[in-house]
């Protein structure tokens, strides 16, 4: 066996879950997943597809209507310019984008550098290709990189290759201006280095417009996205990368390898979505917003803060001061005590730590009870700090 892949460990979110699940009626404000179901004129248009007989292999990159819809789509959304005969490759979701983008760029010795706390998937991603995860930890200046520390880390890890920015981020909810991306720019464009930019919650930003990195440096940028989170499809499991034509053209020969194509029936499905679909998001986003503002608030009126909310469906909320600060123990205390699931925010690596990260991608009934059984939590472990005073 391939020493780097035994060395991959079951990613903890995945147990916590596991654990979450085996008690009934606990309320779960864990996982990363619209409890909106996929919009009907989606759902038919697969169902045609399937009537239709599209059931047969495509080319590997995904048939070109398909890609000339999110081209479109991505230029009047974003003002991109991707060639859909050259730049785009549909995967199975971003998170074989994310594999099959590492494993035609990296090579053994290879850094990965990932601002901390972050998406569990990146750093395994770089680990078995034989590339080291850098880590930056983000949590001294609001969950952002800075144009100081990035030039840092790069005077000191000459070997980045890549350089994973992920923003509205899981799992902070932060996002970045387009002046902050300008700032980052500037330093990136000194290295040979490529910025693979997540940005599969793009439709969920609440504080400003959504700039993608694409159009701020497209030369070097791969850009990710998909429509697991704005169209409530993750089990379509559907993803784009776009990037440089040489570039792509490297990645596409990996998806082949992996998977020949993705599902000729998703493909029906994104190209509906990209064509008739635009306005699917904001209205799932006019709900998510309403759930962050109430999340937001019952979490500070208890002592909590989160970094501003800037987007995707996450808060990212230090335990009060007066508590203690094991977020690991603070989690599965209240799911034992309360049947309340938060995941604990260390899971996401350095800088998550005394942090819990709650997903408003859940019901208001639940964020109403999360809030109830928080109160009962803190209150009950006040009395404690009482008693053993
Ligand atoms: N990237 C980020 C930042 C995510 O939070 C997630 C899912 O939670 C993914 C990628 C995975 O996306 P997909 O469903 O398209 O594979």
């Amino acid at each position: 066996m391939k020493p780097s892949v035994v060395a991959i460990k079951q990613q903890e979110i995945f147990k916590f879950n596991a654990r979450a699940k085996k008690i009934p009626g606990a309320v779960n404000m864990t996982v990363g997943e619209p409890n909106f179901h996929t919009p009907e004129h989606i759902k038919q248009a697969a169902i045609r597809a399937i009537e239709d007989d599209h059931t047969h292999y495509t080319v590997p990159e995904g048939d070109h209507e398909l890609l000339g819809a999110v081209a479109n789509y991505l230029h009047d959304k974003y003002g991109l310019n991707y060639d859909p005969e050259t730049q785009i490759v549909a995967t199975t979701g971003v998170t074989e984008g994310v594999f099959s983008a590492f494993n035609a760029i990296l090579q053994a010795g290879d850094e990965v550098l990932i601002p901390s706390p972050s998406f569990t998937i990146y750093g395994p991603d770089a680990d078995f290709n034989g590339a080291a995860p850098v880590y930056l930890d983000t949590s001294k200046t609001g969950f952002k990189v800075t144009p100081e520390a990035l030039a840092e880390v790069f005077r000191t890890n000459p070997r980045i290759k890549i350089f994973l920015l992920n923003y509205p981020s899981n799992p902070t909810g932060v996002s970045y201006t387009e002046d902050e991306l300008q700032a980052l720019a500037d330093v990136l464009k000194q290295h040979d280095v490529f910025v693979i930019s997540d940005e599969i919650y793009s439709e969920l930003t609440y504080s400003f417009k959504h700039v993608s990195f694409g159009n701020i440096l497209p030369e070097q940028t791969i850009l990710l996205n998909g429509l697991s989170k704005s169209h409530a499809m993750t089990g379509w499991r559907f993803g784009v990368v776009c990037g440089p034509a040489e570039v792509i053209s490297q990645i596409n020969k990996i998806h082949e390898l992996a998977t020949t194509s993705i599902t000729s029936i998703t493909q029906y499905a994104a190209l509906e979505a990209y064509t008739n679909g635009y306005n699917d998001p904001a209205v799932m986003k006019e709900q998510y917003q309403v759930r962050r503002d109430a999340l937001y608030e019952g979490l500070k009126e208890l002592g909590f803060k989160c970094p501003t909310p800037d987007g995707a469906f996450y808060l990212f909320a230090k335990i009060p001061e007066d508590y203690e600060q094991d977020d690991v123990k603070f989690a599965n205390e209240l799911l034992d005590e309360e049947h309340l699931a938060i995941l604990p925010g260390s899971f996401f690596g350095i800088g998550g730590e005394g942090h819990l990260r709650f997903s408003y991608a859940a019901s208001m009934e639940s964020i109403n009870a999360c809030i109830e059984k928080l109160h009962s939590f803190l209150g009950s472990r006040k009395k404690l700090a009482n008693i053993e005073g």
